[in-house]
């Protein structure tokens, strides 16, 4: 049902992605999150989150960050299915998101109290068992610019916070390519 938006924006067959799932996950195993490196028209990350059978999904244009000062910007975008969180790939030129997707962090999280409903509220505390991000995260809803799909992603201030981004970690195949082109011959 939730997956509407994204099936419409689609056409699955001319994108690799993955179609809408009808996967009903029982809701006692502990949920995944993801995050993806989309060099689209505009660079972003997609933060994204499993509640209830979908994947909440925002789009973060600088990304997340382990500094806890940096209150990072999450633009909430259409729910993505389950399967998405193995995707990665090339979005064909003239499809919906065209560009190269990569993943950038996988793992399991662990919420505080029920997300669905948290995240109807506007804000959801949860804690991320990921490679790069670890320990607690906020996500808040911000009134910022009337948007309503505006929110905030936030380190909690513990022992996996630190003076890093992710583009520390993360090298965009843009940079490689300058990269290679630099050393090579
Ligand atoms: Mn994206």
């Amino acid at each position: 049902m939730s997956l509407r938006d994204y099936v419409r924006k689609r056409r699955f067959d001319r994108t690799p992605e993955p179609p809408a799932d009808t996967v009903q996950r029982d809701r006692t195993h502990t949920p995944i999150f993801v995050v993806q490196l989309h060099e689209a028209r505009t660079r972003h990350y997609d933060f994204r989150l499993e509640v209830d059978g979908v994947l909440k999904s925002w789009a973060v244009p600088k990304g997340p960050s382990l500094r806890p000062a940096d209150k990072r910007l999450a633009i909430e975008v259409e729910d993505h299915p389950l399967a998405y969180a193995t995707f990665h790939g090339e979005i064909p030129p003239g499809q919906y998101g065209a560009g190269h997707v990569e993943i950038f962090d996988h793992g399991r999280y662990l919420p505080e109290g029920d997300p669905g409903e948290n995240l109807r509220a506007g804000k959801l505390a949860f804690e991320l068992r990921g490679k790069h991000l670890r320990g607690g995260w906020l996500l808040l809803r911000t009134q910022m610019d009337g948007d309503a799909r505006h929110w905030l992603l936030i380190k909690h201030d513990d022992a996996h916070a630190g003076n890093l981004e992710a583009d520390d970690f993360a090298v965009s195949p843009k940079k490689s390519m300058r990269h290679r082109t630099r050393t090579s011959k």
